[in-house]
């Protein structure tokens, strides 16, 4: 298997590049955030409960959302390998991670993390917000809170992974294109 990690701030690019990848590796993708959107959508319970979190830009918390994506790896029992696009987000999620993949015999290989300046990601929400429909897109606090949740809880991913060995910083600014490219020459080495 090859299970690859995307990482960086919102707006940084990893669910456009994830569905790049996906195909060109026959991976599973999977989106905590797609998958919080689906629910909420659907007003399933997990929905309702992650609704009020997600409206403010917060996290939701961590045993829910770690549940919630072991069910979603389960459901694809067969697959090659998974990229994880948004999660983990904090270091109990990615030790969590580590263990229910290494009860596999499985491993993540890699973090391919997407590097953008913040005054970059501010103007790509926003216009992201205007055809998203995501209202946590569509406000300026509410993305400013996003990116405080980043640096406080999620960003120490960085000194996990590299702890490992397992860190690789891609720089996510340029065409679609040219980030695939230079996402590709990592994870063919992985
Ligand atoms: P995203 O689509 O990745 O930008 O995620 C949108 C929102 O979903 C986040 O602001 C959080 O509220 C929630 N979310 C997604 N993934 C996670 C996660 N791994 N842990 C906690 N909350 C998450």
């Amino acid at each position: 298997m090859k299970n690859i990690v995307l990482f960086g701030p919102p707006g940084s690019g990893k669910g456009t590049q994830a569905e790049v990848l996906k195909d060109k590796y026959n991976l599973v993708h999977i989106s905590t955030g797609d998958v919080f959107r689906y629910n909420i959508k659907n007003e399933t319970d997990l929905g309702k409960l992650a609704k009020s979190y997600m409206d403010n830009g917060n996290l939701v918390p961590d045993e829910v959302t770690i549940n919630m994506l072991k069910a979603e790896v389960e459901k694809n029992a067969e697959a090659n390998g998974f990229i994880f696009d948004g999660f983990p987000r904090t270091e109990s999620q990615a030790k969590s991670l580590d263990s229910f993949l290494s009860e596999k015999g499985e491993t993540i290989n890699g973090m391919v993390a997407l590097e953008v300046a913040e005054d970059i990601l501010v103007e790509r929400l926003l216009n992201r917000g205007l055809t998203s429909g995501r209202t946590d897109d569509q406000d300026v606090s509410k993305i400013r809170n996003r990116f405080n949740e980043y640096q406080t809880k999620t960003a120490v991913l960085q000194d996990y992974y590299e702890a490992q060995n397992k860190y690789f910083g891609v720089d996510g600014v340029g065409s679609i294109e040219d980030i695939t490219d230079r996402i590709c020459l990592i994870i063919d080495k992985l």
